[in-house]
């Protein structure tokens, strides 16, 4: 689903990306770790469109990030057009940024009625189902200043969801939860897995990455330090910077 080619990506002269190579499969739930500022939440961000890569290629479902193809020629797309590739990428981040005056229906519902065009009905229909899905039937009807933080990322995730995307990506869900909330949204995530959505995981859980992942990959620097199983990555790295970077969030 997601082939990356040497990808780089600088701001200013600060190289953030220097040449991240690796592939995400159908179905994979793909876990990402590595030290803060390693730069993992701006290779989440250069496949979902918010940052442009400077060198590389970068291809999401088959199809250039950035650019549309025509012989051998690369030509930039419009703002509208990477618009529409957007919409078929779900982004949970840290914070969950819901919209604060729409309670947790309104939230889920937004996107599909005002990008989708959507009637109401067949929004609201399809968010009830979303929100039960995520264990939040009963709270519909709230306000996200009402809720806790694993509910409120819940309906983050429901939310993404209702956009159908073929891909999603989650940055750090749960860094930002009280501990026994963080449960609650993994189990959310294990789900998702399961019904066979393709999934980026950047995350501090290595027991979620364990059971549930596919593959992981231990970034540093702006590279792929290492990357495999997870069960064999955590039990056995090959690399220094791996064994030294596990034996701190271990
Ligand atoms: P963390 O675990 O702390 O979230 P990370 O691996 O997600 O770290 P990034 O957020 O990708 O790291 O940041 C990598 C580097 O890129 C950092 O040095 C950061 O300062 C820099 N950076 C990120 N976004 C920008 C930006 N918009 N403008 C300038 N520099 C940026
Ligand atoms: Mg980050």
């Amino acid at each position: 689903v997601v082939l990356a080619e040497g990808v780089h990506k600088s701001f200013g002269l600060n190289e953030v990306l220097r040449g991240i190579d690796l592939q995400v499969l159908p179905r994979e739930v793909f876990c990402l770790i590595g030290p803060s500022g390693s730069g993992k939440s701006t290779f989440l961000r250069c496949i979902n469109h918010l940052e442009k890569i400077n060198a590389g290629r970068l291809w999401v479902d088959g199809e250039l990030v950035g650019y549309r193809q025509k012989g051998d020629r690369l030509y930039e797309l419009k703002d509208s057009e990477v618009a529409l590739k957007r919409r078929d990428i779900g982004m949970v981040f840290q914070r969950f940024n819901l919209f604060p005056h729409m309670t947790a229906l309104g939230n889920v519902m937004e996107a599909p009625v005002q990008v989708k065009k959507q009637t109401k009905a067949v929004a609201r229909e399809r968010a009830l189902r979303l929100l039960d899905r995520v264990g939040l039937a009963d709270k519909v009807d709230s306000y996200p200043a009402q809720l806790s933080g694993g509910q409120q990322q819940r309906v983050a995730i429901a939310r993404a969801l209702a956009m159908e995307p073929k891909l999603m990506l989650f940055d750090e869900p749960t860094s930002a939860l009280d501990p026994e909330l963080v449960g609650e949204v993994l189990d959310v995530m294990r789900g998702l897995a399961e019904d066979g959505m393709t999934m980026i995981v950047v995350t501090h859980e290595m027991g979620f990455a364990r059971e549930v992942g596919d593959a992981l990959v231990f970034m540093d620097g702006g590279v792929v330090v290492e990357s495999g199983h997870p069960r064999e990555v955590l039990t056995n790295p090959r690399h220094e910077r791996t064994r030294a970077f596990l034996s701190k969030v271990l």
